[in-house]
C-alpha cells in the first residue's frame, strides 16, 4: 500500500479520480458535504472523515475537487478546513477550476505555515476521469510537482508543468473559454444549415472531416445529438469558467470579445433555468429556437 492521500470533492469527478487513486494502491480519506458518494467509496476501501481538517489530520497530500474559488478558500482556509489539520511540508493539490488569483492568494497563505500548494485542474470530462485519461495542468514549484508526479499518473494521461502558482490554473481558464466559444458556435452553424434543408448527419458527417471540424462538435455526438442532456458537465460550471476567463481578461486588459459572447449565451442559459443540464444543451437551445432537429 502506497501513502495515505485524503481527498475532499468526490462529485462527478471526483468520486472516479478517488476510485483510480485506490486502484493504483493509495491509502484514502475522503470528506463530501453529499454523503452518498462516501458510501461508496467506503465499501471499496476508504476510510471516511467528518470535516476537511480531519482529511488533513490523517495525510501528507490532501486533493480538493470543489465547485468553485469560494468553496475552495472556505475548505481549505476557514474554521475545520484543511490548514487547520494539516503538519507542516504537507502538500495541498488542488484540481477544482478556480479563479488562478484566488489559487495564488491560498498558496501563499499556506506558504505562510510551511505547507506547500498545487494548483492542478484537469480536462477530459466524467469519462477522461473514469478511464484514467485526464489532461492534467499543474502550476507550482517545480519539485513538489515532480514529487507528485505518481499521484497525477494514477488519475491522468497527459500531465503538464505549466509554470509558478496559478498558471495551471490559467491554461484551464484558456482552454474552457476555447472550449465553451467553440461548442456554441456549432450549435449556431449546425442550427443554420439544417434550417436551411440540409440533412443533420450529412451536415455533421462533411464538418468533422472539413476545417469546420472541432473536439467540440465530435464529442457531442456521444449525447446531446442524442438528446441526452444529463452532466457530464454542468452548464453552472461552464459559466462559472466563463466567468473565470472574463475576470482574468479584466485583469490583464486583454479584450476577449468571443469568449464575452459565449459568457452571454451562458447567461442566456442560466437565467433559463438550465444550469444543472449538461454543457450540450446549448444544442437543444438552437433546436427549440429555430424548431429544428440536430439529432443522429
Ligand atoms: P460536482 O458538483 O459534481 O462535485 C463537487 C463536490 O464537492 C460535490 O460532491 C459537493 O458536495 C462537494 N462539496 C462542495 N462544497 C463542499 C465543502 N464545503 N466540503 C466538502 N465537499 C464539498 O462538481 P464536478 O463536476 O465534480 O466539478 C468539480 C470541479 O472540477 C469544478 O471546479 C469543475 O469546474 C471542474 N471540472 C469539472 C469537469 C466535469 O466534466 N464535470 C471537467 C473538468 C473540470
Amino acid at each position: 500500500m502506497k501513502e495515505r492521500i485524503g481527498f475532499i470533492g468526490v462529485g462527478v469527478m471526483g468520486k472516479p479520480m478517488a476510485i483510480n487513486l485506490m486502484k493504483a494502491g493509495y491509502a484514502l480519506t475522503v470528506f463530501d458535504l453529499n454523503p452518498n458518494p462516501l458510501k461508496e467509496l467506503q465499501a471499496r476501501g476508504a476510510a471516511i472523515a467528518h470535516s476537511s481538517k480531519e482529511v488533513a489530520s490523517q495525510a501528507q497530500v490532501v486533493i480538493t475537487m470543489l465547485p468553485n474559488s469560494g468553496d475552495v478558500e472556505k475548505v481549505i482556509l476557514k474554521e475545520n478546513g484543511v490548514m487547520e489539520g494539516l503538519k507542516s511540508n504537507s502538500i495541498v493539490v488542488d484540481m477544482s477550476t478556480i479563479d488562478p488569483s484566488v489559487s495564488r492568494s491560498i498558496a501563499k497563505t499556506l506558504a505562510g505555515k510551511n505547507i506547500k500548494m498545487l494548483d492542478a485542474p484537469v480536462s477530459g470530462g466524467q469519462k477522461g476521469a473514469e478511464d484514467g485519461t485526464l489532461s492534467i495542468m499543474v502550476g507550482g514549484d517545480k519539485d513538489v510537482f515532480e514529487k507528485c508526479s505518481p499521484i497525477f499518473k494514477a488519475m491522468g494521461e497527459n500531465i503538464f508543468y505549466c509554470g509558478p502558482n496559478g498558471n495551471g490554473e490559467i491554461v484551464k481558464v484558456v482552454n474552457n473559454m476555447l472550449s465553451a466559444t467553440n461548442r456554441a458556435v456549432c450549435a449556431e452553424g449546425l442550427a443554420l444549415g439544417v434550417k436551411a434543408g440540409v440533412d443533420f448527419k450529412v451536415l455533421f458527417d462533411v464538418i468533422c472531416t472539413s476545417t469546420g471540424q472541432s473536439r467540440s462538435l465530435v464529442s457531442s455526438s456521444a449525447k446531446a445529438f442524442k438528446g441526452d442532456y444529463e452532466p457530464g458537465f454542468a452548464a453552472a460550471l461552464m459559466h462559472k469558467d466563463l466567468g473565470l476567463a472574463m475576470n482574468l481578461a479584466k485583469e490583464e486588459k486583454v479584450p476577449v470579445p468571443l469568449g464575452a459572447i459565449s459568457h452571454q449565451l451562458y447567461n442566456h442559459l442560466l437565467a433559463s433555468g438550465l444550469g444543472k443540464k449538461d454543457t450540450g444543451i446549448v444544442f437543444k437551445v438552437y433546436e427549440d429556437l429555430l424548431k429544428v432537429k440536430l439529432r443522429f
